[in-house]
């Protein structure tokens, strides 16, 4: 269908384009624009049943495939299984005649305690922008469009419509921004969704900065930026900002025409904007319609994603995997085996195509031999039961090992609010510690979005598997890792602290007065932990398997321009086939002060038979090695030594080198205000001061021996005139110019 240019529309036409015209719809003018329909989200299409006449009922969508949300795709560290889910969320969404995918969330773990964590990948940003890339770039390949969200910086959900995340620029730049960056850059999405809250004092929704000079100007971003629901206060600041699109509609389309006839707003930028949502709407309207989607094939898929995801924590004397063949009595113990907690409570939540729980997936899995025994333990509203605790211990008593179902309930965490502990309910500990003294074999299976603590109860077990919210399939993911079927290569994508006191963010969440300051700056998750040499319950990174890896070999080899080939060989040293996640992290030689210990700069997951090798191969480049320069407000990249790392978690480091970067070239600029070592520093700066006080016959000043040196290198140039050492302010004005090269004389 031709659509018409902004020129063809009148004003008011153009204005409606900027708002939806429903909950999920955006609006259409007559039979020239049709409506793009939009839809949750991240993990499984929530399409709203048009008929039902109920746009917001959470659990009243159509039935789609519940795949495993972010914090389990996440753990998988496989972006080629991302992809491959954003093809399969793309197919539902064309069948639901759906266009947009709201999806992915790429929000930095910030605290463990953010209710949404779920939903999210992880604590690191490479991490995240390369799983969320791989889900946009599978979502697109089918002609659906994705969103990313939220943009940015919201990581917390208390006062979420309002706070005001105060967060310095290179702690933007360096965290809180460059998933968004990647996905921008390397997938391209249809659309942006912008986050509710205020970024240093200024609402996301009306961020000039955030939404056109970075995003456009500085990205090259040439999608829609949409508000998430109800983001928008002032729809003319938002319009001037660079929005394009309220969501849902406010029917304040006569705002914007008024502004525009009192000059107060310029038409040319409801033109911009009319004119992306024709373009979103020009993207997506051929998509090839379905009539639905096999439905088996993408619940096998929630079950190979949620077995790729679960991360082993600990797997005391091989305790896992059971052998569903042998002779054996195993408890399954937890309401959880029955009624799985399988994802989050807020917008994303999808209706599912089917559930399976892990207690029906055991019993169809193991041999005549295995005896199974269940018993729910406790109650999932946290009532205490001493009837179901008896119970469990009679069943763990009569066991050989037991299989303990423990995790977060439904309102424990959510989209809306943030948790204020890290405490699994109480009545759980209690049923695990009694079972633990009745058998002697007990693993744990955790069903959780947001980390939870284990330090406090981790002696009561000898294995945990850390499942995460496993999705519609993640009962039968789960019996396919204890009984050994395949072997878990999930690893952790947020460190598992030893406390809440510990997490770096502690004293600044979630804020309060209507701010919340990012204190803690650059060092979240392990950047913390690892420079502080903070012990932590489990590192970032960590995940084990029934098998064992050997790292050899390591080699960096620079390909000119600043950029480095790094290889790495990988033997599976075990007795069966499994996958192992090669992670590579920076690390700065000397020690710098000003970054993190080290950082993640890229990670692949390999399958490898028993004594299978394969060498890995990684490319590092200037930007990752580069801080951002707040004074000059660019990447710089320092010369001098690095450490590469090759390791299978940030605290399991196998293999080290070290290379060498020429840096940047940059030099910062020389004022008045520079001090004295850092003219001394300065390849024109040394000679043009040494002439001049050479001339004034006070070369002593800058001698490197002399013994003031370590004292005078840190005074401000123009500061020597106070002193009265020969250097006026017009001497110094004219050594100013004299650097810059604009002296007269
Ligand atoms: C959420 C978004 C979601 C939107 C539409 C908002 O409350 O923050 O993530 O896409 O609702 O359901």
């Amino acid at each position: 269908m031709n659509l018409p240019a902004p020129s063809d529309l009148t004003l008011a036409e153009k204005a409606s384009l900027t708002s939806g015209d429903s909950t999920w719809e955006t609006a259409a003018v007559g039979d020239r624009v049709p409506a793009v329909v939009l839809a949750d989200g991240p993990h499984g299409i929530r399409r709203q049943d048009p008929a039902s006449g109920d746009a917001l009922g959470l659990r009243h969508s159509i039935p789609a495939t519940c795949f495993p949300p972010a914090v389990t795709l996440g753990s998988s560290w496989d972006a080629e299984l991302a992809r491959r889910i954003g093809e399969a969320l793309a197919a539902e969404a064309s069948a639901l005649g759906v266009h947009v995918v709201l999806g992915p969330g790429v929000n930095i773990k910030r605290s463990p305690l953010c209710g949404r964590n779920f939903e999210y990948f992880s604590e690191d940003p490479l991490i995240s922008g390369v799983m969320g890339a791989a889900l946009v770039t599978g979502i697109q390949s089918l002609g659906v469009g994705a969103c990313v969200k939220h943009f940015a910086v919201n990581n917390q959900e208390t006062d979420r419509m309002r706070v005001s995340a105060d967060v310095d620029e290179r702690t933007l730049r360096e965290i809180y921004l460059p998933a968004f960056e990647r996905i921008v850059r390397e997938a391209r999405p249809y659309a942006v969704m912008t986050s509710y809250n205020k970024i240093n004092g200024v609402y996301a929704s009306e961020n000039r900065w955030l939404l056109t000079e970075l995003l456009r100007e500085e990205w090259g971003f040439d999608g829609l930026v949409m508000s998430d629901w109800g983001a928008v206060n002032d729809r003319v600041a938002s319009l001037a900002a660079g929005l394009d699109l309220e969501m849902p509609p406010t029917g304040t389309d006569e705002r914007i025409t008024a502004a525009v006839r009192a000059g107060d707003l310029d038409e040319a930028l409801v033109d911009a904007a009319a004119e992306r949502v024709i373009r979103l709407v020009r993207r997506v309207q051929d998509i090839p319609r379905h009539d639905g989607w096999d439905v088996d094939a993408h619940h096998e898929l929630a079950r190979e994603a949620a077995r790729s995801a679960a991360v082993l924590l600990k797997n005391d004397d091989g305790l896992l995997p059971l052998d569903p063949a042998a002779a054996q009595r195993v408890a399954v113990i937890g309401e959880f085996a029955r009624t799985p907690r399988y994802q989050g409570h807020g917008s994303s939540h999808v209706v599912p195509t089917r559930l399976e729980n892990s207690w029906d997936a055991l019993r169809a899995a193991v041999g005549p031999a295995t005896e199974l025994a269940f018993a729910p333990g406790f109650t999932l509203d946290g009532t205490p039961d001493a009837e179901l605790l008896a119970e469990a211990v009679a069943a763990a008593r009569r066991a050989d090992t037991a299989l303990v179902f423990l995790g977060l309930p439904d309102r424990a965490e959510s989209e809306g609010y943030d948790r204020t502990t890290l405490a699994l309910p109480a009545d759980q500990i209690e049923v695990l510690r009694a079972v633990s003294a009745a058998c002697p074999r007990v693993a744990v299976v955790l069903a959780n979005g947001g980390v939870v603590d284990v330090a406090s109860w981790q002696d009561s077990a000898g294995a945990i598997l850390e499942g995460w919210l496993a999705g519609q399939a993640g009962g039968a993911a789960l019996a396919d890792l204890l009984l050994g079927f395949h072997s878990p290569s999930g690893r952790l994508t947020e460190t598992i602290p030893l406390r809440l006191a510990d997490t770096p963010s502690h004293l600044h969440f979630p804020g309060s007065d209507g701010h919340v300051v990012h204190g803690e700056g650059r060092y979240v998750g392990y950047r913390h932990y690892d420079t502080l040499d903070v012990e932590v319950a489990y590192p970032f990174g960590h995940g084990l398997s029934y098998s064992r890896f050997a790292y050899a070999d390591l080699e960096v080899t620079g390909t000119g321009d600043d950029a480095w080939t790094v290889e790495a060989t990988v033997t599976n040293t075990g007795d069966r086939f499994a996958h192992e996640v090669v992670q590579l992290y920076t690390a700065f030689t000397e020690e710098a002060p000003s970054r993190p210990r080290h950082e993640l700069r890229g990670f692949t997951k390999v399958g490898l038979a028993a004594g299978e090798s394969r060498r890995v191969s990684f490319t590092l480049t200037g930007r990752d090695l580069a801080r951002w320069s707040p004074s000059r407000h660019c990447w710089r990249v320092d010369p001098g030594a690095f450490t590469v790392e090759i390791g299978a978690s940030s605290r399991d480091i196998r293999l080290r080198a070290e290379a060498t970067t020429p840096g940047d070239g940059l030099v910062d600029e020389l004022g008045p205000m520079s001090t004295l070592g850092e003219w001394l520093d300065h390849p024109d700066g040394r000679r043009v001061l040494g002439e001049h006080l050479k001339r004034a016959g006070a070369a002593g000043l800058a001698r490197e021996d002399s013994p003031l040196i370590g004292l005078a290198r840190g005074i401000p140039l123009i500061k020597f005139s106070t002193f009265g050492i020969g250097l006026s302010p017009e001497t110094v004005a004219e050594l100013v110019a004299a650097v810059r090269g604009t002296a007269t004389h």
